[in-house]
């Protein structure tokens, strides 16, 4: 096991977190890093190599959270690494077009079947923003429909009944966003074709869009049951709505064409994120020719941003595609975490514990019909394994997760329901 961490090790982030509170609203970036999920405080990072992460007050983790995703060839991949500083020499940033931008949107292009043409962005959000913008533009509509629990980055209008740190956090909407921000948003529960329907037919002359996470990993990871997104895809069809995909999580993690390339269903628009930028801010929103032609400077619709495509950030997604590309690890990465998943449940049953275990290709979730999720976050961050802080967040497995890795984190967690039965 990673070395059982000394509680020296689990003291001292007070100190940091303490100091980061002084600065920073809440201490952290983004919500969910506090811990205020989870309880105690947040391990603060120094390094990250392969599948783990090492704290500044010491403690060596396997990281299943890996920087929420993005970080499906481990931290600090060689060749991401060598090409980053090759890159760097070069400059940092020139808000003019490089080569660079066009490789990898010809990547994207290339790998995303339903992507004709793409733009870069520095985040998930903005790409989700566009998307909507480009799908009210194209269908000259206000309406949007959106899932309960699914998170699509934090504009005003979709934070209503969103998932990851809205549900980790028990809020169902956000202070700040007037009620006119997200009187057109209409939201549906995943999972529901029949509420769709009729949702989509109550809004039929004014429904712009349907946005939807193809495999929903900001509520735990919750699969579409057989037909929902084919179900989809026919709704928008029927009332000339356009099916926007938000595959920040799911593209090149699932597969490399993502999710859509798994379910065989071509959205009008894909939003992608996290992989794309192999750990740098990047995002991108992508699809058809005809609603992309849409935007400035060929059409009307705005969309701009000062760093967006930025060289640095766009080599490191590169480099992350072509080594995925080149390797395909989907098929071992997908039996790895089923590996893993198959034991939790078995260790779960033996021990009496109550939870639900989902998972699909390398990303999963750890449901705990109880307040459970606490003891055993906290049961393994002391051995060393480190997931999620939030039982509606996802995990991932990476490249680098070995099978070592792998017998090493179920011990740990075994140890861990152990104590949980004998509490
Ligand atoms: N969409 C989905 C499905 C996401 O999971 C996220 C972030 N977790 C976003 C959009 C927003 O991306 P970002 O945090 O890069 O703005």
């Amino acid at each position: 096991m990673a070395e059982a961490l000394s509680i020296k090790h689990l003291a001292l982030p007070r100190d940091l977190f303490k100091e980061a509170k002084q600065y920073i609203p809440g201490g952290v970036n983004s919500p969910v890093r506090s811990f205020r999920a989870v309880g105690g405080y947040p391990v603060f990072v120094k390094q990250g190599r392969g599948s783990r992460f090492y704290g500044e007050c010491g403690g060596e983790f396997i990281d299943y959270c890996l920087s929420w995703g993005a970080l499906i060839l481990g931290h600090a991949h060689p060749k991401v690494i060598k090409a980053l500083k090759e890159a760097i020499e070069n400059g940092t940033s020139f808000g003019m077009p490089t080569k660079l931008e066009t490789e990898l949107a010809k990547l994207i292009v290339d790998g995303v079947a339903s992507i004709e043409e793409v733009r870069l962005t520095s985040s998930g959000t903005e790409a989700v923003m566009a998307a909507i913008r480009l799908a009210r533009a194209y269908t000259k509509r206000n309406k949007i429909i959106k899932f309960e629990g699914s998170y699509h980055g934090h504009a005003d209008y979709l934070l209503a009944k969103a998932g990851s740190g809205m549900a980790t956090l028990g809020v169902p909407s956000s202070l700040g966003v007037p009620k006119d921000f997200t009187r057109h948003t209409v939201v549906v529960p995943y999972n529901d074709i029949t509420a769709l329907k009729e949702t989509a037919k109550t809004h039929e002359k004014d429904l712009a869009a349907i946005i939807v996470e193809p495999v929903a990993g900001n509520c735990g990871v919750i699969l579409p049951e057989a037909g929902f997104l084919e179900g989809l895809r026919k709704v928008s069809d029927k009332y000339g709505a356009v099916l926007i995909f938000d595959e920040v999580i799911t593209c090149f993690r699932l597969a490399y064409g993502g999710a859509q390339t798994l379910f065989g269903i071509s959205p009008d628009l894909t939003c992608l994120g996290k992989i794309i930028g192999g750990g740098l801010p990047v995002g991108a929103f992508g699809g058809r020719k005809d609603i992309m032609e849409l935007l400035a400077p060929e059409g009307g619709v705005y969309q701009a941003g000062t760093l967006s495509g930025n060289p640095i950030a766009v080599t490191a997604g590169i480099t992350s595609l072509n080594i995925l590309k080149e390797k395909s690890p989907y098929r071992n990465l997908e039996e790895k975490t089923m590996g893993l998943c198959e034991k939790i449940k078995s260790f779960a049953t033996e021990n009496g514990i109550d939870l639900k275990v989902n998972y699909i290709g390398s990303m999963f979730s750890v449901f705990f019909n109880s307040d459970l999720f606490k003891r055993f976050f906290h049961g393994l961050l002391k051995k060393g394994v480190y997931f999620s802080p939030s039982g509606f967040e996802a995990n991932f497995l990476s490249l680098a997760h070995s099978e070592k890795d792998i017998e090493k984190t179920l011990e740990g967690i075994s140890e861990v329901f152990n104590k949980l039965r004998r509490r």
